[in-house]
């Protein structure tokens, strides 16, 4: 993982962690998508967008890496 880059802004819960600056570009949402558990939840689409955790479902997490694989600006990280 490098996070060098000035503009990163890592949200974290309890094993997630989302650097929602590359979120603010992104038009595809591919980690709701990805992710069969319904972990996240992509708010404010057709502004600035940003990934959420739905936080009473971030244990119901397998650590799949679906979505961190789907998510092409990889902005996911789960520990
Ligand atoms: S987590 Fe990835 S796919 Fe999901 S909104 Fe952010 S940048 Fe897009
Ligand atoms: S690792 Fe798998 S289960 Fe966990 S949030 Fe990503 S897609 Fe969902």
């Amino acid at each position: 993982m490098s996070e060098a880059e000035d503009q990163s802004i890592i949200e974290s819960y309890q094993f997630h962690h989302i650097d929602i600056s590359k979120c603010r570009e992104c038009r595809e949402f591919s980690c709701e998508e990805a992710c069969f558990r319904g972990i996240y939840e992509v708010i404010n689409k057709d502004s600035i967008p940003k990934c959420t955790v739905v936080e009473d479902r971030e244990d119901r997490c397998v650590k799949c890496h679906m979505c961190t694989t789907a998510c092409k600006p990889r902005a996911i990280t789960i520990d």
